[in-house]
């Protein structure tokens, strides 16, 4: 339908913010979502396009801002994906996502469940997280105030983080606030740097230019990791470049760089070359009861580690506690990426059990282990709507506990299923996506009670949420 046709709502008020960082409005029975407004606001909605029960608009007009409203910090806040609440109060932020907790448990869930526990603020609001991916593009996203000017004087040449939804168009970032510094410092180093060589940046469509991704890592430690992705190998500019960023920044402990030559951007089926340091960083985290031994993790270039590492700790003691472990338990830590959970859990427990279907995350689940001396743990690779059948909980005996965090799709039918036959008396349910988390509760209800709910905030600025919930076996 061409656009003029589609319609056009005036004076709606914004209700609430809704999935997906988008806030809801509602018109008759419609629902409508329109980005970067605020529940409260007054606006006039361009529909960009329709459904059944919904559209998505644009808020073409605001005859009133609410009083939630805060001025966002950030300069790209608008036209970045990023941080899409920066207009809200951080306060503000953690209600509409306790809110949002609440509103999905009971509308798609449908099961009933102790009131939520207040959510747990993240300790830092900026520079909370510890990776940042930055891509290199020939075609930078122009503002207003840049195509006004003439083409000659335009820089077309850009090194930040993808315009949402559009693959080829990267938005130039000045400063970003979600890492510490120097993160910014070496971003812009490295774009001057490279800028001032007139060395090519990559375009996805046709594959050509030189400079491709860059990404930055860090720990609470003080470790800072830095990864160059070159499109083609020229052994004589990345020398140049690499001997540069050594000399600039001469706290990082790692410096890496790969020569993708792929069509995609993707990095973890690529050799790592090291120049300079060690081939990972370290972290920390305190052990959850007093007078534990605090764990060391180890993050080579494509681990996963939590991205907000102070907050994770809370994340997974708030798990812990909630198991209640008495110490003879056996564990089964479902989704286990590399093993955070089970080695932070391990020594607490009588043995605990790691899958993840990512091999080289179950490789270095095993480093973390025996880095930190943990001898009770067991790992396995594979796809958990195959691997956790019978035969698994016979050959690794029958779990008290099981605590899972799956990705955003939550879990497989089949792998609830199993958990129903296998019936541990604790599920311990982490979640980054509370919609898919009360899908898979509502099919366990019957056996299982809901008896903790607990929100913790990973990442201010988002509609992000992470959420634990306790399932106690009913008697
Ligand atoms: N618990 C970990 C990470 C969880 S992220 C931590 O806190 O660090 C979810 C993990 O599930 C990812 O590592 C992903 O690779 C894994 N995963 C996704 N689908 C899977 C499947 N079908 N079988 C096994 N693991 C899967």
């Amino acid at each position: 339908m061409p656009r003029r046709q589609l319609p056009f709502f005036e004076n709606v008020t914004i209700l609430d913010a809704g999935a997906e960082g988008k806030a809801v409005a509602r018109v008759n029975d419609l629902v409508v979502f329109v980005p970067f407004c605020v529940p409260g606001d007054v606006v006039d909605i361009q529909v960009i396009s329709k459904r059944k029960s919904y559209c998505e608009g644009k808020a073409v007009k605001f005859h009133v801002y609410s009083d939630l409203r805060v001025e966002p910090f950030c300069e790209h806040f608008g036209t970045c994906g990023g941080c899409r609440w920066q207009n809200l109060s951080y306060e503000q932020q953690l209600k509409y996502k306790q809110k949002q907790v609440d509103d999905h448990f009971t509308r798609i869930g449908k099961f009933s469940f102790p009131a939520l526990l207040p959510i747990l603020p993240s300790p830092l609001v900026t520079g909370y997280r510890n990776k940042l991916e930055y891509t290199f593009s020939d075609r930078r996203w122009l503002n207003a105030e840049d195509m006004a000017m003439p083409d000659e004087d335009r820089q077309g040449n850009g090194l930040g983080f993808h315009i949402p939804t559009l693959f080829d168009r990267v938005l130039d970032i000045k400063h970003c606030y979600h890492q510490p510094e120097p993160s910014n410092a070496i971003r812009l180093a490295v774009r001057d740097f490279t800028l001032q060589k007139g060395w090519s940046y990559y375009n996805p469509r046709s594959h050509e230019g030189f400079m491709r991704n860059l990404l930055i890592r860090n720990t609470l430690a003080g470790d800072w990791m830095v990864i160059v992705v070159f499109a083609y190998d020229a052994p004589v500019e990345i020398a140049l470049l690499m001997n540069f960023l050594a000399e600039s920044f001469p706290q990082l402990s790692s410096l890496i760089y790969v020569v993708n030559t792929k069509l995609n951007d993707v990095i973890t089926d690529q050799e790592m070359l090291l120049w300079k340091g060690k081939p990972y960083i370290t972290e920390f985290m305190e052990a959850p009861v007093e007078g534990g031994r605090r764990l060391e993790f180890r993050i080579g270039p494509v681990s996963f580690f939590q991205t907000n590492p102070m907050q994770a700790g809370n994340l997974y003691k708030t798990a812990f506690d909630m198991a209640g472990f008495k110490g003879d338990e056996l564990v089964y830590d479902l989704y286990c990426g590399t093993g955070t959970i089970t080695n932070f859990v391990a020594p607490y427990v009588k043995k605990a059990v790691g899958v993840e279907y990512v091999p080289s995350a179950i490789e270095d689940a095993h480093t973390n282990s025996a880095l930190n001396q943990i001898v009770n743990t067991v790992y396995y690779a594979g796809d958990l709507a195959k691997v956790l059948d019978d035969a698994f909980v016979l050959q690794n005996g029958h779990p008290d506990v099981i605590i899972t965090d799956p990705p955003r799709n939550g879990m497989h039918e089949s792998v609830v299923k199993q958990i129903l036959l296998i019936e541990p008396e604790k599920i311990v349910y982490v979640s980054c996506n509370t919609a898919t988390q009360a899908r898979d509760i509502a099919l366990m209800i019957e056996k299982y009670e809901v008896t903790a709910v607990q929100p913790v905030d990973m990442f201010p600025h988002t509609h992000h949420v992470e959420n634990v919930a306790l399932l106690t076996l009913r008697k």
